[in-house]
């Protein structure tokens, strides 16, 4: 994540888009211009490439509509939505935490394919009504040549939104139909944990489906709706790929958070680490602290209060020749830009903050009294030893 640009702001939502669909934005174009001009031999080039310039444009709009679906029902719910962001296999709501309960989580990810459909719907119905008006012509080809660019592109926007809403319905966790079944396992046996396994083991047979039925067609073999061939093949195999993971992760992910639910910050968390005097050079950081150890970040004290932390990516911005020159203060980040915890926090909350801010540590303080840190290390080290002792599947973070 990260990796991407900010577009703009919709119902308090930052809307970002990652580099890769800056690729999938080219595809689309670039094979509906092939398309445009096959079928509509009389269009000039112009027309073609600004009509399919568009037309990916309004792509990208109706992905961007569905995950604003399941953003303001997050919203509504009182769950936090921190951005969308469109990527290679269309969009993702980076919604903070699952919803409370199972009637939360079954509105929240049926809201989504349910908004594609009725828009697609709403479409197909628009441009099939331009298609009825035209008489005297029964050939399908001869029908679509004859089509306004206008007809063509609300007749191809509303299949790609029936498309969406569909694929997105397939019952495989963590896409939408995969949430929608686990709300309704949820429900019905009250145990959450249970219900992701069962809906990301449906995810993990859907995506095997998908890898296998893909090498078939790149071998050859008709594939009923996908067809066959090398490209499609290849395409269908790598969207099986991606399920397998999102499912496989998503699940780990529950488990880790469940075993950290149970214990406090203070339990995991280093006591008494390295910590550097903030008026310390570089030269001193790294001859007395860095070459010491193989830690990564180092908490930096004034008179016994956290100042801030220094890392080596700090350091490596300095310059060689400028170690006894430069102080820890001038390089480190400073206390009051650092996430912190509590020692009493839940270690499943700390390890959020870890994750979605992508950072190695976190210092440990009671009011503005370092008592510990709390790395990324310790957390897996603890999942481990937790793992081999209760004879539950080792977690990879
Ligand atoms: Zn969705």
């Amino acid at each position: 994540m990260g990796r991407g640009f900010r577009i703009g702001r919709i119902f308090g939502i930052d809307i970002r888009v990652d580099w890769s669909w800056l690729f999938i934005f080219a595809l689309v174009t670039w094979n509906l211009s092939s398309v445009f001009s096959q079928s509509h031999s009389g269009w000039g080039p112009t027309l073609v490439w600004g009509l399919s310039l568009l037309a990916a444009l309004l792509f990208f709009a109706s992905v961007l509509g569905h995950e604003l679906a399941h953003s303001l029902v997050a919203k509504s719910q009182g769950v936090p939505v921190r951005n969308i962001t469109l990527f290679m296999f269309g969009g993702v709501s980076n919604i903070q935490h699952d919803p409370e309960s199972a009637g939360g989580e079954f509105w929240m990810a049926l809201v989504g394919p349910l908004t594609s459909l009725v828009l697609g719907a709403i479409l197909l119905l628009i441009g099939g009504s331009a298609v009825g008006s035209i008489r005297g012509i029964t050939n399908a080809a001869q029908i679509v040549a004859q089509l306004s660019p206008l007809t063509t592109l609300v007749i191809w926007l509303g299949s790609v939104n029936v498309t969406l809403g569909i694929f997105n319905l397939i019952p495989g966790f963590p896409l939408d139909g995969g949430r929608v079944l686990r709300s309704i396992l949820w429900a019905a046996s009250g145990d959450l944990r249970r219900a992701t396994r069962w809906a990301a083991a449906v995810g993990q047979l859907i995506a095997w489906a998908m890898i296998l039925a893909g090498i078939a067609m790149v071998f050859g073999l008709q594939i009923p709706y996908f067809g066959t061939g090398l490209v499609g093949g290849m395409w269908l195999a790598f969207i099986g790929w991606f399920l397998n993971n999102a499912s496989t992760q998503s699940y780990q992910q529950l488990v880790v958070h469940d075993i950290l639910e149970q214990t406090t910050v203070e339990r995991i968390m280093r006591v008494d680490p390295p910590t550097v005097p903030v008026n310390s050079t570089v030269s001193e950081l790294v001859h007395d602290h860095v070459m010491g150890t193989d830690d990564y970040g180092f908490p930096v004290l004034d008179l016994g209060r956290l100042a801030g932390i220094v890392t080596l990516d700090d350091v490596r911005r300095v310059a060689r020749d400028k170690w006894d020159a430069v102080v820890v203060r001038e390089i480190m980040t400073p206390a009051n830009q650092l996430y912190t915890v509590d020692p009493g926090d839940d270690a499943a909350d700390a390890f959020d903050k870890l994750t979605q801010n992508g950072i190695r540590q976190l210092p440990v303080v009671r009011g503005s009294e370092l008592v510990g840190l709390l790395r990324r290390r310790d957390i897996v080290k603890w999942l481990q030893l937790h793992s081999e002792m209760f004879g539950r599947r080792r977690p990879s973070i």
